[in-house]
C-alpha cells in the first residue's frame, strides 16, 4: 500500500507522521528538536544536532517497504526556497541556507518536498479543511505572528520564495515596529506580540487596565490571551487594541481582495477566538476600504478547520498534490 510522510519541522518539536494516500493517519512520532539535557548547542553544531535528530524521527514513521512511501513533505518554519529545495533562515532553527531538500534526500533516499509553514497551513485547509472547492483561496494566521497561504487553482504561492507574506504588509506606516525590524506591518498591530507590546507601552505609560490585574500585576506577564479575556470583560484598553487589530486586519483583507479576488478567506490563530470582538471591526474595515461590494458581497471569511496536525496534513498534501503534478522531487 503507497504511504505518504509529512513532517513538521518547529524549533521546539519536531514531527513526522505516516498516512495513507487518502491522509489517514497511520503512525505518528515526535521528538524535541534539541536535546533535553545539558547545554543548547549554537551555530553549525547546533544545525547537525538538529538534523540528525530530525532525520532520526522521520526514520521511525518509514514503513518496512520503503519503494511504498511516494514522498516526504516538510513544513519549515521561515523562508524557503521551494525551486532551489534551500531553508533561507529560520528564526527559531540553526539552519541558514541549508540546501534541506537534498540534505534529507541523500539521509533517507525518498524524494523529498518542502515548503514554509503557512503556505502548507494554507493548502492543508484548502484540501482537507475549511477552504475545500475553494479556487483562490487566502488563509491567514493570527497567532504570535501573522503568517499567511495564499493558494491559487490548487497551488501555494509565494512568488520566488518569499511572496505571501500578509504579516509584513503595511496598514499602519506610522504605527509601531514589526518583529521583522520595520514599522507598521500587520503583524505589528494585529499579532498578539504586536498587540503585547502596545498593551505593556500603554501600562508603562501610566494607563490603568484589568490586563495588569490579569497578568498579576506584572507587566511582563502580559499575554494576548488576557488582552482578549479583559476586553470580553468591557476592559476599555482591552476593547480598544482588539477592535484595532480587527480594523488592521480587515485593512490588509481590502488590500488582498483587490490584489488576489478570492473566493474565500480561512482565519486560523489563536487572537481569532476573541469572536466578534474582533470579526466586527474587521468585516466594517473591509467594507469601508475594499473597492466595492463586489470585492465582498459573496467571499465568505470562515474559520479554520484544522487543528494542531495542520503542518503534518499540509506537508502530506504537498506530496500529494506533486505527485498529482508527476514531479519527482521539486518544489
Ligand atoms: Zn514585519
Amino acid at each position: 500500500m503507497k504511504t505518504i510522510i509529512g513532517v513538521d519541522v518547529g524549533g521546539t518539536w519536531l514531527r513526522a507522521a505516516r498516512y495513507d494516500i487518502d491522509l489517514k493517519p497511520q503512525a505518528h512520532a515526535r521528538n524535541t528538536s534539541y536535546p533535553e539535557k545539558g547545554k543548547k548547542p549554537e551555530g553549525e553544531e547546533a544545525a547537525r544536532i538538529v538534523f540528525e535528530r530530525l532525520v532520526a524521527t522521520i526514520r521511525t514513521v518509514i514503513p518496512e517497504r520503503k519503494e511504498d512511501v511516494l514522498g516526504i513533505g516538510v513544513v519549515l518554519p521561515g523562508p524557503v526556497d521551494a525551486k532551489t529545495g534551500i531553508l533561507i533562515a529560520p528564526p527559531n532553527l540553526p539552519f541558514r541556507n541549508a540546501p534541506i531538500r537534498q540534505m534529507l534526500q541523500d539521509a533517507l533516499d525518498i524524494p523529498v518536498f518542502i515548503g514554509n509553514d503557512a503556505d502548507l497551513a494554507g493548502l492543508a485547509e484548502h484540501q482537507h479543511g475549511a477552504g475545500a472547492g475553494s479556487d483562490v483561496m487566502i488563509y491567514i494566521t493570527v497567532s504570535t505572528g501573522v503568517g499567511s497561504g495564499i493558494i491559487i487553482h490548487g497551488e501555494p504561492f509565494s512568488g520566488r520564495g518569499q511572496g505571501g507574506e500578509a504579516g509584513h504588509i503595511v496598514v499602519a506606516p506610522d504605527g509601531p515596529m514589526c518583529s521583522c525590524g520595520r514599522q507598521g506591518h500587520l503583524e505589528a498591530v494585529a499579532a498578539g506580540s504586536g498587540m503585547e507590546r502596545i498593551v505593556k507601552n500603554r501600562i508603562a505609560a501610566g494607563e490603568s487596565s484589568s490586563i495588569l490585574d490579569l497578568a498579576g500585576g506584572d507587566p511582563v506577564e502580559i499575554k494576548a490571551e488576557m488582552i482578549t479575556r479583559a476586553a470580553q470583560q468591557g476592559d476599555a484598553l482591552g476593547l480598544e487594541i482588539i477592535t484595532q487589530a480587527g480594523r488592521y486586519l480587515g485593512i490588509a483583507i481590502a488590500s488582498l481582495m483587490v490584489l488576489f479576488n478570492p473566493d474565500k478567506f480561512v482565519l486560523g490563530g489563536g487572537v481569532t477566538d476573541a469572536g466578534d470582538l474582533l470579526l466586527k471591526p474587521m468585516h466594517a474595515a473591509i467594507q469601508k476600504y475594499a473597492m466595492n461590494k463586489l470585492y465582498w458581497e459573496n467571499t465568505p471569511i470562515v474559520m479554520a478547520k484544522l487543528d494542531k496536525d495542520v503542518g503534518l496534513i499540509g506537508a502530506a498534501s504537498l506530496v500529494k498534490l506533486r505527485q498529482m503534478q508527476g514531479v519527482r522531487n521539486e518544489g
